[in-house]
């Protein structure tokens, strides 16, 4: 286990911050948490996982233009949709709580491979790669300009402890270091992870997952508030954390994700 933690990771230099961060008492993983990580693959040569150029940096710039297309999405859920239309006949019909949501990538190949590494095999030095990557969406610099407040998505205390780390509180932190927050959403209850279970079930098993710190609630009234996730698949997450937030007092809930499924 510890020597498969550092050999999935060589990929990308930036797993030495894992090697360090694996090993930590809790106390200092929460420590670790509230500091950005440290992003060695923007130091040291690395390989591109698409066509293995090296050195490189984790991505190289041939992929990443060659694989990296602005597909028109619709605004509120991030569907692709023909170009020129806003949003989707479903959101027009029953809109969903997000005022906007914004995904950079689709979750196919190459990225697919990015995300897994980043979320299931420690790759954490993957973080400046992938906040690139939703940086460039279009309208993500324009979303994150105007909001009061970022807010990952939340891993609940368990999953917390057995991943050690929250992806997408990495990619907040990237994207927004002014304005990240992780002491306003909190996820109390561990449900099962949503992509192991049949699409109708997901919305059920998100009910009741979040809950806002009490002692930070006021910080929400009348604000504009970005969440930001990894993977959409479909919006139930997002759309539970949504309505939490604007019952608080949320003027506006919108959403950046790295891919949507
Ligand atoms: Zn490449
Ligand atoms: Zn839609």
């Amino acid at each position: 286990m510890v020597g498969g933690r550092w050999f999935d990771g060589m990929g990308s230099a930036g797993s030495i911050f894992w090697l360090q961060y694996a090993y930590a008492p809790p106390v200092f993983r929460k420590v670790a948490e509230s500091v950005p990580p440290i992003s060695l693959t923007q130091i040291l040569p690395s390989q591109c996982l698409v066509c293995h150029a090296w050195p490189a940096r984790p991505l190289c710039d041939e992929c990443a233009a060659r694989f990296r297309a602005d597909v028109p999405r619709c605004d509120s859920c991030a569907e692709p949709i023909s170009a020129g239309i806003i949003r989707c006949g479903a959101c027009l019909t029953d809109p969903p709580p997000l005022d906007r949501c914004i995904a950079a990538l689709s979750y196919e190949w190459p990225w697919w491979l990015y995300i897994r590494r980043f979320k299931f095999q420690h790759d954490l030095g993957l973080a400046a790669t992938l906040s690139q990557l939703l940086l460039a969406a279009p309208g993500a610099r324009d979303l994150l300009g105007r909001a009061d407040c970022v807010l990952p998505i939340p891993s609940s205390a368990k999953r917390l402890e057995e991943r050690g780390y929250n992806p997408a509180l990495l990619i907040a932190r990237a994207v927004a270091p002014n304005h990240c927050r992780m002491d306003v959403l909190e996820r109390p209850v561990d449900h099962p992870p949503q992509r192991s279970l049949k699409r109708a079930e997901r919305l059920h098993n998100v009910r009741g997952a979040f809950a806002i710190n009490a002692k930070r609630a006021s910080d929400l009234n009348g604000k504009r508030v970005v969440l930001v996730d990894d993977v959409m698949t479909t919006g139930a997450t997002l759309h539970e954390a949504a309505r939490v937030l604007r019952r608080a007092g949320a003027a506006a809930v919108a959403a950046l994700v790295l891919a949507r499924d």
